[in-house]
């Protein structure tokens, strides 16, 4: 897999070239896609190959998920699982979600009903969404916010309002009054997403508890973004908001393979909560994609049942790898706060003198051969999430330990200038 090692030390540099963050005027896109140009990862991933950088932009693993999954894969591609699958996802796939759901999270749910296999956890939060919200309709989501909430938002005629997360000496915390005043009548769903990406914050219970008050007290749908289930390091738990009390009955659940497994091409994700919730979620399902992946459902299957020590050691490999690129980061000048969740570092460049993530993100190639995603392509532009989070620039640590050193390496080169 390619991460930018390979090809050697940085080219020499060429003028920095970027994709346009907006479609160009006169495309033939409807008017409420306008605004979204190609995404962010999209953007920085080609600089990276431009450029020759190491790429710590777009998260994704260097390395293959357990030998087991990928063994699993290939038997059922050599043993005929390669037709349509059944519409809702294969019953053995159906069965190890509800199980891990149980198993992880103590909720019980109904296999044939409850659970919703999906073309990764992007299509099981579109089609939620595009389930859900009637034109007009409000959705409530974090921001700085996974870009493609917006882009489905914008999609379903919905409007997003949003609570800003911000940077304090500890990571990231809720803006508990801004939390408030994001909901209104015409609140239909809470979008969620706990490990966040792209700040690596964990809620707090505290904090998931307020949200699901809110939830309760507009009568809104949860929908949560739970990718980074298993990432979440230092003893901290993740809290599911369908765990809290009343909270089952309004929440669909998202999660995915991608992340667990290392395995983000074989979009397989998954959607859980109360029947009537997932069948709405279906309905609009099966027109998306229909199905998808059919070989690698039975493989994820297996792998859900992996024991105990691999999820522990999934953690602690990444947050040894966070501490490293942490490390690094801070020795190379950055002010950086420790994440408590996810693949992803956010650090702060002021100290080094660069007050504008963005134009730090296209340079950054050329003065350190290195490359991450400016914080702020998570934001609405000029939104309160949007300043507060302006100089701060994300690098994923899902890479081995021989690419964050030389990433770190690279990055002393900050220092000299
Ligand atoms: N949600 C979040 C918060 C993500 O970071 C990502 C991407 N890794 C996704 C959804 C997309 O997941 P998938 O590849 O399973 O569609
Ligand atoms: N989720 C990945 C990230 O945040 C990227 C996924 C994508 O490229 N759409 O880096």
């Amino acid at each position: 897999m390619s991460t930018g090692l390979d090809r050697g030390a940085s080219a020499p540099s060429p003028a920095p070239t970027t994709t346009p963050a907006t479609t160009p005027a006169g495309s033939p896109v409807v008017s409420r896609m306008r605004r979204f140009g190609p995404t962010i990862f999209a953007e920085m991933s080609a600089l990276a190959v431009r450029t020759g950088a190491v790429n710590l932009g777009q998260g994704f693993p260097d390395s293959d998920g357990p030998a087991s999954i990928l063994d699993d894969a290939v038997t059922a591609i050599r043993s005929g699982h390669n037709q349509y699958p059944p519409g809702i996802g294969v019953p053995a796939l159906l069965e190890a979600v509800a199980e891990h759901q149980h198993r992880f999270y103590g909720l019980p749910l109904d296999p044939t009903t409850e659970v919703l296999v999906t073309a990764g956890a992007t299509e099981a939060v579109a089609a939620s969404l595009l389930a859900l919200c009637e034109p007009g309709d409000e959705v409530v989501v974090l921001e700085p916010t996974y870009d493609s909430y917006a882009a489905v938002i914008a999609l379903a005629g919905a409007v997003q309002r949003s609570v800003p997360l911000l940077p304090g000496p500890d990571g990231f915390v809720l803006d508990r009054d801004g939390l408030r005043s994001a909901f209104s009548e015409r609140t239909r769903v809470v979008l969620l997403n706990t490990p966040h990406n792209p700040t690596g914050a964990v809620l707090s219970a505290e904090e998931v508890a307020a949200v699901a008050a809110l939830a309760v007290e507009f009568d809104a749908v949860v929908v949560t973004d739970e990718v980074y289930e298993h990432l979440v390091f230092d003893g901290r738990a993740h809290v599911p908001v369908a765990t809290l009390p009343g909270m089952a009955d309004r929440t669909l659940t998202v999660s995915s393979a991608g992340k667990t497994f290392s395995v983000t091409g074989w979009k397989v994700g998954w959607v859980s909560g109360p029947a009537p919730l997932v069948a709405a979620v279906r309905t609009v399902k099966q027109f998306l994609t229909y199905v998808n992946a059919g070989p690698f459902q039975p493989a994820v299957a297996a792998a859900l049942a992996l024991p105990d020590s691999f999820y522990s050691e999934l953690a602690g490999d990444l947050q040894r790898r966070r501490d490293l690129l942490v490390a690094g980061l801070r020795s190379a000048g950055f002010a950086v706060s420790v994440p408590a969740g996810t693949y992803f570092v956010v650090a702060d460049p002021r100290p080094l003198g660069h007050s504008d993530g963005t134009a730090l993100c296209r340079e950054l190639p050329h003065l350190a051969g290195v490359v991450g995603v400016p914080v702020s392509a998570f934001c609405e532009p000029g939104s309160v999430a949007a300043q507060a989070v302006e100089p701060l620039v994300r690098f994923t640590f899902c890479k081995s330990d021989a690419v964050l050193e030389e990433a770190c390496d690279r990055l002393q080169a900050l220092r000299s200038r």
